[in-house]
């Protein structure tokens, strides 16, 4: 997930978090350092500007994609059968062919 970067965002510029859907989360690192804290995530959303609770950073969501809720994109991590594996078994049928 990555952070914003950029000037630290205030109530009259707010920092910009692209998204490609209507919401999206952000992760605030603070600002440089001593105002630096570690990092809290929340859930940006369009037209809904967010303050960061502890360095008071502000942020505002733009959508370049078609917006809409990101359903399926990252809220369910139950779904593991996208996992890439190598399949040993192919891999020893065609070797001994091969011998
Ligand atoms: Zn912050």
């Amino acid at each position: 997930m990555d952070a914003p970067e950029g000037p630290f965002g205030t109530k009259e510029a707010p920092a910009v978090i692209q998204s490609y859907y209507d919401k999206r989360i952000v992760g605030c690192p603070g600002g440089e350092g001593e105002d630096e804290h570690d990092v809290v995530w929340f859930w940006l959303e369009k037209g809904k500007p967010h303050e960061c609770p502890v360095c008071s950073q502000y942020f505002a969501l733009e959508v370049i994609g078609e917006g809409g809720p990101p359903d399926g994109h990252g809220d369910d991590h139950h779904h593991c059968e996208r996992i890439l594996a190598p399949e040993p078994n192919k891999t020893l049928e065609s070797s001994q062919i091969n011998v």
